[in-house]
């Protein structure tokens, strides 16, 4: 993270630390501004292929929740609303317009009836426009914080890595879980 920005800060805050994590392996060296975008775009491409694969199923296997599907249609809602987030915090992009399908995200949808195929085009848009969106902010952007949120240190940054962490720990799971099958 850019040391230097939040130095700024007018509040003087700290920042949130990096999660580190043994069982996914994703660490802090990930969560550098100038390649974080890139590392959305890896790991939304190993949902991809996961999801890609043959015979892809919504059953539960193990002790995971939710299925292998159910689990990609999570990852992309994560994108999609976390692209809402930065809309609230930093406006409307003109980079990365909203997604049509980030319109209906809500709890009702039924995962596990969607179609692999189309789950995974969907993921790279909802992926892929918000990376093109952080690929391109300045150090302020990564230090603003959302005004209806109320803790100050949930900043641009701050949820950036969280999503990320999301992600790769799902992917983790779901590479692990997919491999006993
Ligand atoms: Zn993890």
């Amino acid at each position: 993270m850019n040391t230097a920005a939040r130095s700024r800060s007018p509040l003087g805050r700290m920042s949130l630390p990096s999660p580190g994590c043994r069982i996914c392996g994703f660490t802090s060296r990930l969560t550098r501004q100038d390649t974080i975008a890139e590392v959305l775009l890896e790991y939304a491409a190993g949902w991809q292929r996961l999801l890609r694969t043959p015979g892809v199923s919504s059953r539960r296997t193990g002790a995971s929740a939710w299925s292998l599907l159910e689990s990609g249609c999570h990852v992309r809602d994560m994108c999609l609303l976390f692209h809402n987030r930065l809309d609230a915090i930093l406006g409307q992009s003109v980079i990365a317009p909203r997604l049509s399908v980030g319109a209906d995200t809500d709890t009702a949808r039924r995962y596990r009836d969607e179609e692999p195929q189309q789950v995974a085009e969907e993921l790279g848009r909802a992926a892929g426009a918000p990376a093109r969106r952080l690929a391109a902010l300045t150090d302020d952007d990564w230090d603003r914080d959302g005004p209806r949120l109320s803790d100050p240190r949930l900043t641009v940054g701050f949820l950036t890595r969280h999503l990320l962490h999301d992600i790769a720990h799902d992917l983790a799971r779901a590479v692990r879980d997919s491999s006993q099958q």
